[in-house]
């Protein structure tokens, strides 16, 4: 079954309105639109038919808002090989129909049905199995898992051949559903955690119930798991989750042992062994001992969330200078799963929007180390908390304020935490790609706020960096508070470089109302600069020429000195 966050894709603006119904179905779906076509949407694509085929061989589920035969011929050349594939659905641009089309196992009539009562229209569901019981036997719902796909395809042809069947084991999802139920069927759907071959009439379906208490000391940890599972006779599909003691809860092997088998891991006090461990988290369970392991196994599926805590996590992330584009995947993915949001409110809305469940604690730019303390207290108690800045966070950033207060701290549970800088495209960077390359060659990031350092070394550092001729990137360069100071950089500056040397001013790079400008060391004044500013100073061998489009191209050669030959 597919769970990623789907993707829903719009053609035209007409579509928008009905889209963002759909979003709050699945507030975590982005609104991709036809770059020229879709103003609004929450990121743009150039191309329907690439944009279409990449998020299918993504995996990623798709709703689109346009023909089902657009869809259908877009995807026709990757259908042969019909392997698990997303689901995909086609929805009518003003809402009126929901038209599944691909993706029975991946839970498609599922969304779609989600998507037609929120648009209060019916899905148009044409799997017959499913028409004539109501529910896909093939495709349970979360927390229970088919034992065999091929094997199920069978009893389903069964079923509608007029078969009837008899429920063995607790399935409270079929009680609506509308099965030929006879208590004598020869058929049966079997529901339990018990690892064994399905007899020719039986649908054998796992419920994920049972949790395995693990110590980290354990060699080759996903075998002897693995091991003990078979021992005990319990399904490996019924594995919901590893239990560990929270001592143990930065260890890689437990983090490892977890990812290979697919299921999450939480932690509780550590006890006197692992089955007082496995009884101490589920006290309702049945507990075994297998293979040095304590295997605990309940009825129903379990509610891992409710078990125990989980590690912490505190993730440091970049947004870029603003545009949706330019922030890297891993980031979207990080503000997709946190629960916590921390930052200057500026960039927490920018980072947004988030879902109802999704906390945002908004502060003021200047408490930097409050809020990395802030952070550290929540990751602890098992949040999965993001603390946002702009650009990259390494870069006069957050990503230093975090890792000084961890430093200063002696509290093993700051230290288990789940830490991850997650980088961005610095406002340099973002600003030189738009001029061209002014940063192509050796240069100098500095930041001209005296803030946090007396400005006896920002001179001396402008000064010999200057001298040493390196293209220069001044952050932070001017403000309310600090008035004087860049016109006093540039002097120094101006000491070592011609007064035609190349500047390039980017003021809100990829945000709305963005402007860049090229002009030269000796027109440049502090009045043309504040703080949402980026000030790039080129060195002796930056140049620039007309662009045909008006404007200039700035550029600082790779080569220095002798032009090499080519
Ligand atoms: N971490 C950020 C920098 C924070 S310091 C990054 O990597 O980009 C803040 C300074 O960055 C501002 O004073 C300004 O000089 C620069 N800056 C940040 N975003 C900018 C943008 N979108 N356009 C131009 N300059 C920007």
């Amino acid at each position: 079954m597919t769970k990623s966050t789907p993707a829903i894709v719009i053609l035209g603006q007409s579509a928008l309105s009905t889209a963002r119904r759909i979003q709050q179905v699945y507030p975590a779906a982005q609104i991709h639109g036809l770059a020229g076509r879709v103003e609004g949407a929450d990121c743009s694509y150039q191309e329907f038919g690439a944009t279409l085929r990449a998020l299918y061989q993504q995996d990623t589920p798709i709703i689109a808002l346009c023909a089902a035969g657009i869809v259908i011929r877009t995807l026709a050349p990757l259908l042969i090989e019909k392997g698990a594939e997303p689901a995909v659905l086609a929805v009518a641009e003003d809402g009126s129909t929901v038209v599944p089309l691909l993706g029975g196992l991946g839970g498609v009539n599922v969304m779609a049905r989600k998507i037609a009562d929120a648009l209060q229209v019916s899905a148009a569901i044409t799997t017959s199995g499913e028409l004539r019981f109501g529910t896909c036997l093939l495709n349970p719902p979360s927390g229970y898992a088919l034992a065999d796909l091929e094997q199920g395809k069978r009893f389903v042809s069964d079923l509608l051949a007029g078969h009837s069947v008899r429920i063995d084991g607790a399935a409270p999802w079929l009680d609506q559903a509308q099965l030929p139920e006879d208590p004598q069927a020869q058929h049966s759907i079997h529901v339990s955690s018990a690892e064994r071959e399905a007899s020719a009439n039986e649908l054998l379906i796992h419920p994920r119930s049972v949790a395995v208490a693990v110590s980290a000391d354990v060699a080759d940890l996903s075998s002897a798991i693995r091991t003990a599972l078979q021992q005990t006779k319990v399904a490996q599909q019924s594995l919901a989750c590893l239990l560990a003691a929270d001592h143990e809860m930065a260890s890689a092997s437990l983090r490892e042992a977890a990812l290979e088998l697919g299921v999450a891991l939480r932690f509780v006090a550590a006890q006197s062994d692992l089955e007082a461990l496995a009884t101490v988290a589920m006290p309702a369970a049945k507990v075994v001992r297998a293979n040095g392991l304590a295997i605990a196994i309940a009825e129903l599926p379990l509610d891992v969330a409710s078990i125990g805590r989980p590690r912490g996590r505190l993730a440091v992330i970049g947004l870029g200078p603003g545009a949706a584009e330019l922030m890297v995947p891993a980031v979207k993915a990080e503000l997709a799963r946190c629960t916590d949001v921390l930052g200057y409110e500026t960039y927490v809305r920018m980072a947004g929007p988030f879902r109802d469940d999704q906390v945002q604690h908004c502060t003021d730019n200047r408490e930097e180390m409050q809020r990395a303390r802030h952070a550290f207290r929540l990751a602890a108690e098992g949040r999965s908390v993001i603390v946002v800045s702009s650009g990259d966070p390494g870069v006069f950033a957050m990503a230093a304020a975090v890792l000084e207060a961890l430093h200063e701290s002696d509290d093993p549970a700051w230290h288990s935490v789940d830490l991850e800088i997650l980088p961005g495209v610095s406002a340099s960077l973002a600003t030189a790609a738009q001029a061209g390359a002014p940063l192509g060659h050796d240069f100098c990031v500095m930041s001209l706020s005296d803030n946090l350092k007396p400005w006896s070394i920002i001179e001396k550092r402008l000064d010999l960096a200057a001298e040493a001729d390196l293209a220069l990137a001044f952050y932070n360069p001017i403000s309310r508070a600090r008035p004087w100071q860049l016109g006093r950089a540039l002097e120094i500056v101006a000491q070592h470089r011609r007064p035609e040397t190349p500047v390039v001013l980017g003021r809100d790079i990829g945000r709305p109302g963005q402007t860049l400008r090229t002009t030269t060391l000796g027109a440049l004044t502090p009045d043309q600069v504040d703080m949402r500013t980026m000030v790039l100073i080129g060195s002796s061998t930056t140049c620039t020429f007309p662009r045909v489009t008006g404007g200039d191209w700035v550029y600082t050669p790779r080569w220095y000195g002798e032009r090499p030959a080519s």
